[in-house]
């Protein structure tokens, strides 16, 4: 019996039962997988490990957490009505709004009865002789269905370092991937944090206002510009919701798949002055716009050395303590890891309870009962944050054991590194579809026009797959051999694979180092489209095994 429009989901546990699909997670991409699947009339279920919908924006609950691309833009536009009538309240939203958007996208297009809660897909196997997938769950399901899609995210699998004596820590700890649903008091206490990428970046402001102590550990400085969050001014509202179709198509059409206002001319062709003029310009609007700054700004290192050195002298300009603010000033390209956006972040080191540990030229040793051991020092804490990162985009997906034709393993086909065609399929597993996969977009874009655009490509696909009469679609493995190298050519003269970012898998000891997302949203989508205009170009498709 469904649960119908239960928010705990579907009822679960040992289910038997056969689908046209089996998604696995309920983040924005399992969501709409769904309401598209069962739009088009298929059979459809989604497990999903949380004991609620909403992936990135449920498990990150960090003190500061936040969307860095305006919400009139990092959200849904398959629904006229919902994008109309979904008001943000701030033009970056924070964690409990988006999760809230989720949450009300399950009830309005009654998804739950669909979605089954607290569950963990443990392994998809490919059943050659009987043409269907075979799924099984860590509450005993064991499902079938033609097709799988892996919307499981990019950013879903957590990276806690194996510092020796980790368990040994006597206070409480956190991460900021996995951070309770019950508020965190820090009032009054020693906290130490691990990490200045985005999340400590956004969390250390807040958390250093409520703690006694803050101490930072921090192994790689960060570039980071300000958010100038705040209330959406209603007329900027108006204007967008007068014409959200335009809005939407004018975003979709740049290199991100959202406004990043990007310039055409090159920083190298203008004076200092009127570079650094741009560059305060861009400072104000704050965010990602600040990629858009030069055509330049991501290929040649030149141009990019003046950005990075205007970020540089406003940390210098910020930071009080100059020993401190060098300590924060990066030397690394500015993009080649994500730039990260923040309120109060350098401003915050000026505080007296704030201290920075250098963990680069002193590294942490150990975790201790009381604390941690640096090479040099040992500190005390109360409470211990891990904001430590993914094992982002393949991460979720090794950890399941998926197997395709001929028990091929996941695991064994990407042991050096990923390899898919168009982020979206991988040779040799049939009717396995991953949404945001390596090789996508995914996270150099927009996630949410992103992840629309993959959903909409693969209902298309399934839907054209039953008109023909079709059951099978398998990449092929030379159509994937030329998009790797095209990924790989086309981050190539960026400065993006020039420091160890997770793009490449340099947070994570012993992954392959191989630049995952692919830079150009607009031409993917061209792509995409194009290659199901010529009947799925680089695909085999077949009908069902057993047909006569
Ligand atoms: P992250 O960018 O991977 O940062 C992890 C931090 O932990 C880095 O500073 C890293 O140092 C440090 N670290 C890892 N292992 C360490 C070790 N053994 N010793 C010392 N330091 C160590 O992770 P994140 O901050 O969670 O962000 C991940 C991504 O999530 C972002 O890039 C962004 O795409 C997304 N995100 C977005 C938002 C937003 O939209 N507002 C907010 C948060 C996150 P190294 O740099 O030296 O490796």
């Amino acid at each position: 019996m469904p649960n119908l429009g239960s928010k705990s989901g579907a009822n679960g546990g040992g289910s038997a039962a056969s689908y046209d699909v089996v998604i696995v997670g309920a983040g924005f991409a399992g969501l709409y997988m769904l309401h598209k699947m069962r739009q088009l009339g298929f059979s459809a279920r989604v497990f999903e490990a949380g004991d609620g919908v909403g992936g990135t924006w449920f498990w990150n609950r960090y003190p500061g957490a936040r969307v860095d691309i305006q919400s009139l833009e990092y959200s849904y536009q398959f629904d006229e009505d919902l994008q109309q009538q979904w008001e943000w309240s701030e033009r970056y939203a924070p964690q409990g709004e988006l999760l809230d958007y989720a949450n009300h996208v399950a009830d309005r297009f009654k998804l739950w009865p669909d979605i089954q809660l607290n569950t963990r897909v443990t392994s998809a196997h490919f059943d050659e002789a009987a043409d269907l997938w075979r799924v099984r769950t860590d509450q005993g399901d064991a499902v079938s269905a033609t097709n799988v899609i892996m919307a499981t995210g990019c950013l879903s699998s957590t990276n806690t370092p194996n510092f020796e004596g980790l368990s040994s820590f006597k206070g409480r700890t956190f991460h900021t991937g996995r951070w309770p649903k019950e508020p965190v008091d820090f009032t009054g206490r020693r906290v130490g944090i691990i990490g200045t990428g985005s999340s400590a970046i956004q969390s250390i402001p807040v958390i250093a206002a409520e703690a006694a102590h803050l101490t930072v550990f921090q192994r790689t400085p960060n570039y980071s510009v300000p958010a100038h969050n705040g209330p959406i001014p209603e007329e900027v509202v108006r204007k967008v919701k007068a014409n959200y179709a335009d809005f939407r198509a004018a975003n979709n059409n740049t290199a991100l798949g959202a406004d990043w206002d990007y310039r055409a001319d090159t920083a190298l062709e203008h004076t200092p002055e009127e570079r650094t003029a741009e560059y305060e310009r861009r400072w104000a609007m704050g965010v990602l716009s600040f990629y858009g700054s030069y055509a330049d700004l991501l290929t040649d290192p030149e141009a990019n050395y003046t950005a990075a050195e205007f970020i540089r002298g406003k940390i210098r300009q910020i930071v009080k303590d100059p020993v401190v603010a060098e300590k924060l000033c990066p030397t690394t390209a500015l993009g080649c890891k994500r730039i990260c956006v923040d309120t109060g972040y350098y401003d915050t080191y000026n505080r007296p309870n704030v201290t920075l540990v250098d963990v680069n030229a002193a590294p942490i040793v150990a975790v201790t009962p009381t604390g941690l051991r640096t090479a040099d020092a040992a500190y005390d804490f109360d409470d211990l944050i891990f904001a430590t990162g993914f094992d982002a985009m393949t991460g979720t997906l090794m950890r399941m054991d998926i197997r395709g034709a001929r028990g091929v393993s996941l695991k064994d086909e990407w042991a050096e590194g990923p390899k898919t065609y168009l982020g979206l399929c991988v040779a040799g597993f049939p009717n396995l579809f991953i949404i945001a996969g390596p090789g996508s977009p995914s996270v150099l874009s927009n996630m949410l026009p992103s992840i629309e655009q993959h959903v909409n490509w693969i209902s298309q696909t399934v839907d054209h797959l039953r008109k023909q009469g079709l059951k099978r679609i398998e990449a092929k493995a030379q159509a994937q051999e030329e998009w790797v190298t095209h990924v790989n050519e086309t981050a190539a003269p960026t400065i993006l694979p020039t420091c160890n970012s997770w793009y490449l898998g340099a947070n994570i000891p012993g992954k392959p180092r191989v630049f995952m997302p692919y830079l150009g949203f607009a031409p993917y989508v061209a792509k995409c489209d194009e290659v199901a205009a010529k009947g799925y170009e680089g695909f085999v498709l077949s009908a069902p095994a057993h047909a006569s």
